[in-house]
């Protein structure tokens, strides 16, 4: 992969196939402590960073927020503008959704899951879940799960495929 300079304090965080922006952006931020405000003014990008690690694009970042971003995170804009939805493409902001066969095999939130039009998981032909099988509380934003488990009950979300039914009839 094409790689950028970066500035020498930060640590480098490679995205992850099909990985969401609000994903990638906690895990950059976790890697290098910092909040989202201070993500943002490094980028010159104000309260972005917060409002699209919830999914909230609308206005769509634009090309010149994204090299901005893309400057700070040592990542291609091309490659940022793949954890985005495609422009024709609808965004479901809530629930957060999930499916663990996905998770297990590459630990991240993946963007086709928040489409407006996904209904499951396409590759595993599972249903997505959109809370903790095990206690109900919803899925945080995905710039929350550096863990990788329920916030609530602790449960991993890799072992979460086991309560997933299938969407073959
Ligand atoms: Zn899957
Ligand atoms: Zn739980």
């Amino acid at each position: 992969m094409e790689s950028i300079e970066i500035q020498p304090w930060l640590f480098r965080v490679e995205p992850l196939e099909g990985e969401s922006l609000s994903h990638f952006l906690g895990r950059f931020r976790q890697a290098n402590e910092l909040t989202p405000n201070r993500l943002g003014k490094m980028a010159g990008l104000g309260g972005a960073i917060a409002r699209w690690e919830k999914f909230r694009f609308n206005p769509p970042p634009s090309p010149q927020q994204l090299e901005a971003l893309a400057v700070v995170v040592g990542v291609e804009t091309e490659r940022l503008q793949e954890m985005l939805p495609p422009p024709d493409v609808g965004m479901k902001l809530e629930p957060i959704r999930l499916c663990g066969a996905c998770y297990a095999q590459s630990p991240c939130h993946r963007i086709e899951w928040q489409f407006k039009t996904a209904t499951g998981c396409d590759r595993h032909k599972l249903r997505l879940l959109s809370e903790c099988p095990n206690c109900g509380a919803r899925f945080k934003i995905p710039a929350l799960w550096v863990d990788g488990w329920c916030s609530r009950c602790f449960l991993s979300f890799k072992d979460i495929v086991k309560w997933q039914k299938t969407t073959l009839p």
